[in-house]
């Protein structure tokens, strides 16, 4: 069952008014356990709801609509998935002790339905005989897979779970039933880099269609996780990656006509080159994971130019961590001659992950708050949009309001897009 946490304006569930704190149990006689099963089982054309109100009267309604249109059902959140694996280099590990973040960055998250809702990665390593039967039953595809090795020694000795080891019978099986895979090596280095990745793009690339899209992206340990076992790639590691990396994609575009293997920005930074253009990364969607975000960012910059209004004499801040600092300064230099204001770009050191934490999305609200400081006055300050949580909260707990109110005199916004917040603010 589901519980409504809220409803859709102008939608069916607004129509029909139906409450906050309904509880639905059934559409067309399949139980509703879950936001993923709502939505699998409302896409017909006749919908009958099995629900009980909140004074326990059951309530049942019979609905004609568009296979398409969705009730407008927002359910309550479900109980996350959690991970069984012990990574050395987990990112939960990888935080600051004591409380310091807000309770959801503690959480191991490894749940099937947010890789196929939210593109999350996943490790298949959970998953009981009933969720294998309901991916393949509700064509739960693409699902983002973390590989790592596809050697099942290595992967046990990354994921510390027996399960783990059976990655490549996993992956069979997911093959064999047409699930398609983004799949993800996180590279650490003397563990699965080298002859191990070698191996493993060569196994993954040999699976076809099924494994749409391969990410590798560089290990990145934290200040609170560095000394349990592993370390960061260096430059020359991250150059022979790249070089193995540009074997397989060759080899993919010669006779796929993609390059299916795709590096993260940080892979390419970390050995000191630039990332590549937008040819690169195909049509594939993978910034999320890292893979293509800057270059996402300069060509929609680029792009968008032409149709941002002037702003003669402002003083704009770009508050950044360290992997967009050079990226933002050679925009915001195009952007000063298109629009008349003048920027600055100021890079931010994560007081919270320690210096090695270089993604602007990970920065405290406090570190936001210094580098306003340093900089202020100013008439607009942009940051990434990725710091804050849909409460508009910091990781720190600091808020957008709380931050505002300590410079009551200039603008702050959060921005996803450049051209858009400099259009729109
Ligand atoms: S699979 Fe992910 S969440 Fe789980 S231990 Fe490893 S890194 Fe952490």
């Amino acid at each position: 069952m589901i519980r409504i946490a809220s409803i859709e304006p102008e939608s069916i569930a607004d129509e029909l008014n139906l409450p906050v704190g309904l509880t639905v149990l059934e559409i067309n006689g399949n139980p509703i356990q879950d936001a993923l099963d709502l939505i699998f089982y409302q896409a017909e054309e006749r919908v009958l709801v099995t629900a009980e109100k909140l004074n326990g009267e059951p309530l049942i309604l019979e609905i004609e609509k568009s296979p398409d249109e969705t009730l407008g059902i927002i359910p309550e959140p479900d109980k996350i998935r959690r991970c069984t694996n012990a990574c050395s280099f987990c990112f939960v590990k990888g935080n600051p002790k004591a409380d310091k973040l807000r309770d959801g960055l503690y959480i191991k998250d490894d749940d099937y339905r947010l890789s196929f809702l939210h593109g999350h990665y996943i490790t298949l390593t959970n998953l009981r005989p009933n969720d294998w039967e309901r991916i393949f039953k509700q064509r739960l595809s693409p699902l983002y897979v973390s590989v790592h090795a596809t050697q099942p020694d290595v992967r046990l000795a990354m994921l510390k779970n027996p399960r783990s080891a059976l990655i490549n019978e996993d992956l069979d099986r997911l093959g064999e039933e047409g699930i398609v895979v983004h799949a993800q090596v996180v590279l650490c280095p003397e563990i699965n880099d080298g002859a191990t990745l070698l191996e493993t793009m060569e196994n993954l690339y040999s699976r076809g269609k099924s494994i749409q899209t391969l990410s590798i992206v560089p290990v990145g340990l934290t200040a609170y996780n560095h000394d349990r076992g592993g370390r960061n790639l260096t430059r020359d590691e991250c150059l022979l990656a790249l070089d193995s990396i540009e074997l397989i994609r060759e080899k993919a575009i010669v006779e796929r006509e993609v390059g299916w293997c795709y590096a993260a920005d940080e892979l390419f930074l970390q050995a000191g080159q630039e990332p590549p253009g937008p040819d690169y990364f195909d049509d594939e969607d993978l910034e999320a994971n890292g893979v293509g975000a800057i270059s996402w960012i300069s060509e929609r910059v680029r792009n968008g130019l032409h149709a941002l209004p002037p702003r003669p004499g402002e003083k704009i801040v770009v508050l950044t961590g360290r992997s967009m600092e050079k990226t933002l300064m050679q925009l915001t230099a195009e952007i000063e001659v298109a629009t008349g204001a003048t920027f600055q770009t100021v890079s931010l050191e994560n007081s919270l992950y320690g210096p090695s934490v270089t993604t602007a999305g990970l920065l405290s609200g406090a570190d936001h708050a210094d580098g306003l400081e340093r900089t202020a006055p100013f008439d607009l300050a942009l940051f990434s949009a990725l710091a804050l949580n849909e409460r508009e909260m910091f990781l720190d707990d600091l808020s957008l309001t709380e931050l505002r109110s300590q410079f009551p005199d200039c603008r702050i916004e959060p921005s996803h897009d450049l051209i858009d917040t400099l259009t729109n603010t």
